[in-house]
């Protein structure tokens, strides 16, 4: 399996952790974009939202609760945080196993570039 999320899943590529259970794994990301930047991605390989069914569209929700929990830990629930997913090459998606960047602590702009 050549995917770098898997490997770090596996830990065959070390990350900086902040949650882990059977489903899912919680780590900051290597090239910050703000204070705060961490990602949350399901263990099992799904490549892209586009890959999200009926099946295992149930890993979307159990991502959204464990974000809330570490949103609260990191203390950036009041000032608030942007959740975001790139997907396929005009979203810019760079690693093709699916995450949710979660980025918080500065006042991030809209509309994104
Ligand atoms: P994408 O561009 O696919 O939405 O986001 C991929 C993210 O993964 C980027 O923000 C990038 O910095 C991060 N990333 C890529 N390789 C690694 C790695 O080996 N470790 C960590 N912690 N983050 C990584
Ligand atoms: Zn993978």
């Amino acid at each position: 399996m050549s995917c770098i999320f898997c490997k770090i899943v596996s830990g065959e590529i070390p990350s900086k952790k902040l949650y882990e259970d059977d489903k899912v794994l919680a780590f900051y990301d290597i090239s910050p974009e703000a204070p705060v930047h961490f990602l949350v991605i399901p263990k099992e390989h799904i490549k892209s939202a586009n890959e999200i069914n009926e099946e295992n569209a149930s890993i979307i929700s159990h991502i959204f609760v464990v974000i809330n929990k570490l949103v609260k830990e990191l203390n950036i629930n009041e000032t608030g945080y942007r959740i975001v997913n790139n997907c396929g090459k005009d979203g810019g998606q760079t690693v093709d196993h699916m995450h949710f960047h979660v980025l918080g602590q500065r006042d991030l702009k809209w509309p994104p570039g």
